[in-house]
């Protein structure tokens, strides 16, 4: 097992790089932005391939690294179904299962520093983002912070996982790198509470200053998608509502990248064809499902996924190949759905 804490000195950040093993795909949760680079050689000097990116919530101290990592070794990006990012790959929900190689992520929807925070369970530890610190919680004053959220999140789901799980948080301002749930629930001054009204009366009389960073963090973190435009060239993007009366009018061949659990969840765009996005390498190869596809269909393939993040690289990945006449649905299934849409659901 992988299992790396980094520290970011100006923000107090841990970042967590995890995989199973040296020579296999590897997972980044809360990646700081002015780091990025050394993550990528981190990667390279362990013989990882980064294939997915998470962070815990919006942050508001320091500019995430999600973004930067997506366009450089062309990750997923994750984050939960709350989150206020504009595009991500993949958005999990309460109880859902992140993997990688061999790596688990269990969510856990635990708002209340914000109300897009989730929590990750990974067999023997949690990743707590700023839900739970050590010796401390997250404040719950901005961001729609609550704290009554915090505390039934802490109390009625952090505090319940075994007493020795251990505790990796998103921050941590005096030294401590890892704790357990058992001693937190002891000794964190701020679990030694009665009620849910106690525990409010306490976060709502910290009267701490915003951190320095928060106005441009914060706007940053929700502009994921920005970026994309660079891998999707004019005349490659075809809007949900085209495309549906464009289907009605030619032969028109839609590649789902999406995750077998995800079609399982949220259906599929009627007779495409699955091939996922972290084996499109392996389909591009001559005899490949993709390379077959793209070469006997050309000017008919359209490609997509979740929200058009995957769909968009792909695209990409796909033209540097050597293969031209490709598009990609924007907004993917979302956008299809919010135009009126049909899926097919295997139920
Ligand atoms: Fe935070």
């Amino acid at each position: 097992m992988i299992f790396q804490q980094l520290f970011d000195q100006t923000s107090s950040t841990f970042t967590y790089l995890l995989a199973r093993r040296s020579g296999g795909e590897a997972l980044i949760v809360d990646p700081v932005f002015e780091h990025v680079d050394s993550y990528v050689s981190l990667c390279r000097r362990l013989d990882l391939k980064l294939v997915k990116a998470i962070d815990t919530h919006i942050h508001a101290d320091h500019i995430t690294g999600l973004g930067a990592l997506r366009d450089i070794t062309r990750c997923v990006t994750v984050m939960g179904e709350r989150s206020g990012a504009d595009v991500v790959s993949i958005r999990v929900k309460e109880d859902e299962t992140i993997d990688v190689d061999g790596v688990e992520l269990r969510t856990l929807f635990t708002p209340g520093h914000t109300d897009d925070s989730y929590s990750f369970l990974m067999d023997d530890r949690v990743f707590t983002g700023d839900a739970l610190l050590i010796g401390g919680t997250g404040r719950t004053d901005f961001q729609n912070g609550d704290p009554y959220a915090a505390y039934d999140s802490l109390f009625n789901k952090l505090l319940k996982l075994p007493a020795e799980s251990l505790v990796f948080p998103a921050h941590d301002y005096n030294g401590n790198t890892v704790s357990t749930i058992g001693y937190e629930q002891v000794h964190n001054p701020r679990l030694q509470v009665g009620s849910a009204e106690e525990y409010a009366e306490i976060m709502n009389n910290l009267k701490l200053a915003n951190p320095k960073l928060m106005d441009v963090a914060v706007p940053a973190n929700r502009a994921l998608g920005k970026s994309l435009e660079r891998f999707v060239r004019p005349g490659e993007s075809v809007e949900a509502a085209d495309l549906l009366q464009e289907q009605g009018e030619k032969k028109l061949v839609l590649i789902d990248l999406r995750e077998k659990r995800e079609r399982e969840r949220d259906g599929w765009i009627p007779s495409s064809v699955h091939v996922p996005y972290g084996a499109i390498a392996e389909q591009l190869r001559p005899g490949g499902a993709l390379e077959r596809i793209a070469r006997d269909y050309p000017g008919q393939v359209v490609l997509y996924c979740a929200y058009g993040e995957r769909s968009a690289m792909a695209l990409d990945t796909m033209r540097s190949a050597g293969f031209s006449g490709l598009r990609h649905l924007a907004g993917g299934i979302a956008g299809w759905l919010k135009s009126g849409g049909e899926v097919e659901v295997d139920r």
